[in-house]
């Protein structure tokens, strides 16, 4: 297989002037590199005993379901407000490129349940620290956070390490 970085296609000005936009939509359709991703991230985090892994809508749907399943885990969406029909509790955030809302059910996991988040990017990390506040304060223990892509000079994964052991990211985009 060639380079991950190589299946993930870029849209500059995507959805707003000045961001380079890293389009997982390509990586996802290639049964390699789907394949390869999620192995990768299963393999990171085979011997956690993972019991939820938390998904990021909408991108973080798709590698969290897939990797739930391999790891013999349930699987937990995070959405944008207005989405889940029983009770949420909800957080606040800045993303790379705006405000918003994430909820989660208030029942979608039992207190001291070990969890994985995953979400296809990290850019600021706004977004995972959000999905994380979620997470802990329905008493989850937050293990690890897993991504395709890490933007490093936004600085997002040292957001979360205070928080949650091991964050892994199977790619970076310098610029
Ligand atoms: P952030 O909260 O800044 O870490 O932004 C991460 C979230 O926004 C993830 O759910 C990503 O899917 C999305 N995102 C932010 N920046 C980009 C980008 N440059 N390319 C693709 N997705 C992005």
């Amino acid at each position: 297989m060639k380079d991950l970085k190589s299946y993930i296609r870029t849209i500059p000005d995507f959805p707003k002037d000045g961001i380079m936009f890293r389009d997982v939509t390509t990586l996802f359709a290639n049964p390699a590199s789907f394949k390869h991703t999620v192995d990768a991230l299963v393999t990171a985090f085979k011997n956690d005993r993972i019991q939820k892994v938390a998904g990021i809508e909408a991108r973080g749907f798709i590698l969290g379901g897939a990797v739930a399943h391999r790891l013999g885990a349930g699987f937990v969406p995070i959405r944008k407000v207005g989405k889940l029909p029983h009770q949420t509790i909800e957080e606040s955030y800045a993303s790379e490129y705006g405000e918003a809302v994430l909820e989660m059910h208030m029942d979608a996991f039992g207190a001291g349940d070990r969890i994985l988040l995953i979400d296809d990017l990290i850019a600021t990390g706004g977004t995972a620290e959000a999905a994380l506040a979620l997470l802990e304060r329905q008493g989850g223990d937050v293990v690890g956070c897993g991504f395709i892509v890490e933007l490093p000079q936004l600085g997002g994964p040292g957001r979360l390490q205070a928080r949650c052991e091991r964050v892994v990211s199977l790619c970076t985009f310098k610029d």
